[in-house]
C-alpha cells in the first residue's frame, strides 16, 4: 500500500487510499490542510500556526505544537522516510 507523506514532520502517515484527507498526524499532530500546505508562511488554517512555524517545531520538540506533545507517538518503521523510496 502506498502511503502519503506528513508535509510537517515528512513521516509517511497518510494512507493514500483516503479520497478526503481529513486528518491528523499521529506522530506531529499536524492537520492536514491543503489551504495552509499552499501558502506555509501563513497562520492559516485549522492549525492556527504556519507549516512552515509547524515544522521548526517538529525539528525542536517532536511535535508540531508543544501544547500537543502528550498526543503525539513516535514514527513506526513503514512511516519512516527512509522506508518510502519511491
Ligand atoms: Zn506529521
Amino acid at each position: 500500500m502506498m502511503r502519503l507523506h506528513c508535509p510537517c514532520c515528512e513521516n509517511f502517515t497518510v494512507d493514500s487510499d483516503d479520497e478526503v484527507i481529513v486528518d491528523i498526524c499521529d506522530v506531529c499532530f499536524w492537520q492536514y490542510d491543503v489551504t495552509a500546505h499552499e501558502q506555509p508562511d501563513r497562520n492559516i488554517g485549522a492549525n492556527h500556526i504556519s507549516l512552515t512555524h509547524a515544522k521548526e517545531n517538529y525539528r525542536q520538540f517532536g511535535v508540531c505544537k508543544k501544547e500537543f506533545i502528550h498526543m503525539v507517538r513516535k514514527p513506526l518503521q513503514e512511516e519512516l522516510p527512509e522506508n518510502n523510496k519511491e
